[in-house]
Order: structure tokens, then C-alpha cells, then sequence
């Protein structure tokens, strides 16, 4: 195992190590939230959000112009989730799916909280509730089993990804953080940006330090990524990439699409695998 590959597994191991110690709360909440789903009539993707919400007692999801992606309001009816209207389809989904994991891992106390104003949680244990209402919000729009089936029917992942967000109606990164996260493919993902000729990374699950993606680069040619965006399918090949802790040789597959799933001439969704 070279540096880099070494680098990445300490990060995913990391990772994993971090949310083991919640699996406990995180069964029980994925539990209430899948009865919640069955009495919403809504268990197979693209999820029924709305009706999920009323499910969970809230009143309306209304789209309307926030600094912010999204939130939730009490009104003289009960609560109200508001999601940012200029964001994307699928991130609205993926926010609003966000906000209704908040009821379920606040529960009562979000309305003491919302009353009494948010100030008072400590700034660790927002990191952590949010943390953990992103992994929610997928458990919610991707449900695990519906997405093995998948990976493990069709052959060409990367093209299963992307159909999978599209079915789903969610981002992209929703489908990628739920394999890396379950473990359901042994990869890295890495969204690479082209411009003025070269590949920037600017994403990775499992996540990296920023300045480590920043230093990422193609070493030679960035054949395998050009060749993805002139085929416009899903290649696979060789691809030396260099880091600050040297350059190591890749089995890459890359697939030219957007965050959202959407063909693209300037971005990469790749898939860095290890075995
Ligand atoms: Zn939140």
C-alpha cells in the first residue's frame, strides 16, 4: 500500500471509527424513521417528502428566499419547514430531508429550543446534531438496501450513481457519502472542475483537509478525465495523481457529470478504486 492510498484509508478509518461510536442512536433514530416512512406511504424512492413531513407533524414546506439553505419556523399553526427556493431541486430535497431529520434527533426539545433561542448549544454539539442530520437525511432519501441492489446489478457504478440520484431526485454527493459511508463499494470519490486546461479537485468522500484536495492534481496528462469528457460514459484507466506526500498511480474510473447528475463538459465525478 503506497503513501497516498495509506493517507485516504486513515481518513475513511477515521471516519468510520468516529460515527461507530453513535451507531446505537443512529439504529434507533433510522428505525423511528422508517415507521415514520411506512405511515407516510412513502418507502421506495423518490421519497414523498411532503408527506413524510406531516408525519412528522409539521404543516407545510414552503419554498421562499433565505441567506441559508434552509430552516425550521414555528407559525401560529405548528412548524414549518422553509427551504432556500434558488438551490437546486435535489438540494432543496436533500435540505428539506435535513430538516425534517432535525424532529427526529431534537425531537420536543427543538421547539424548547426554538423559543427559548439556539445560542445556548455549545458549538461542538451543533457540528455533531448537523453531522448527524446529514447522515439522516440520507438514510431518508437513499435507503440502503435500494441502493446495494443497485451497485450490485449493474456493473458500471458510476453510471448506477448517477441514475441512482436521478431516481432518487437527490445531489450526488447524497449517493457517493451513503456508499462511502456504508461501505458499499471500496472507492474514494473525488469531483474534479476543469478549467484553463487543468482538473482542480474541489470534493472527496470520504472527506479530506482542504488543503490536501487543493494540492491534489493529475501528474501526467489527466488522460482518463480528458478522455471522460470527450466520451462523454463512464472510462476507466490509469491516473497518476500527486499530492504533498508524492505521486501514486491510480485504477480510476471517471464519469463527466455535475453535483446534480447532469452531463457536464467541465466536471468529473471519479471514482479512485481500491480493489
Ligand atoms: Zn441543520
Amino acid at each position: 500500500m503506497n503513501k497516498n492510498t495509506r493517507y485516504f484509508e486513515a481518513w475513511s478509518e477515521r471516519i468510520r471509527e468516529k460515527r461507530r461510536g453513535g451507531d446505537a442512536d443512529l439504529a434507533e433514530l433510522v428505525r423511528r424513521l422508517e415507521i415514520a416512512k411506512v405511515r407516510a406511504g412513502s418507502t421506495k424512492p423518490p421519497i414523498d417528502l411532503g408527506a413524510l413531513a406531516r408525519a412528522a407533524s409539521v404543516v407545510g414546506v414552503v419554498q421562499t428566499e433565505l441567506a441559508f439553505r434552509g430552516r425550521i419556523v414555528e407559525d401560529g399553526h405548528g412548524l414549518v419547514i422553509e427551504v432556500n427556493a434558488s438551490l437546486p431541486r435535489p438540494e432543496q430535497r436533500f435540505t428539506v430531508a435535513h430538516e425534517i431529520a432535525h424532529l427526529f434527533v431534537e425531537g420536543d426539545s427543538l421547539r424548547g429550543t426554538m423559543r427559548k433561542g439556539r445560542g445556548r448549544i455549545t458549538r461542538q454539539r451543533h457540528a455533531a446534531v448537523e453531522a448527524l442530520c446529514d447522515r439522516l437525511a440520507g438514510e431518508i432519501l437513499v435507503p440502503r438496501q435500494w441502493l446495494k441492489q443497485r451497485l450490485e446489478r449493474d456493473r458500471v457504478a458510476l453510471e448506477t450513481v448517477r441514475k441512482s440520484a436521478l431516481e432518487a431526485e437527490v445531489p450526488i454527493g447524497c449517493i457517493v457519502r451513503r456508499i462511502v459511508d456504508d461501505g458499499l463499494w471500496r472507492v474514494r470519490f473525488i469531483r474534479w472542475v476543469m478549467g484553463d486546461g487543468r482538473f482542480s479537485a474541489v470534493e472527496s468522500w470520504p472527506e479530506v483537509g482542504e488543503d490536501f484536495l487543493a494540492q491534489l492534481e493529475c501528474a501526467a496528462g489527466a488522460s482518463v478525465l480528458k478522455r471522460a469528457i470527450l466520451e462523454g460514459q463512464p472510462v476507466e484507466g490509469h491516473e497518476r495523481l500527486r499530492s504533498r506526500d508524492g505521486e501514486t498511480e491510480y485504477l480510476i474510473q471517471c464519469l463527466a457529470i455535475d453535483a446534480q447528475g447532469m452531463r457536464s463538459q467541465t466536471e468529473i465525478l471519479s471514482a479512485l478504486v481500491f480493489d
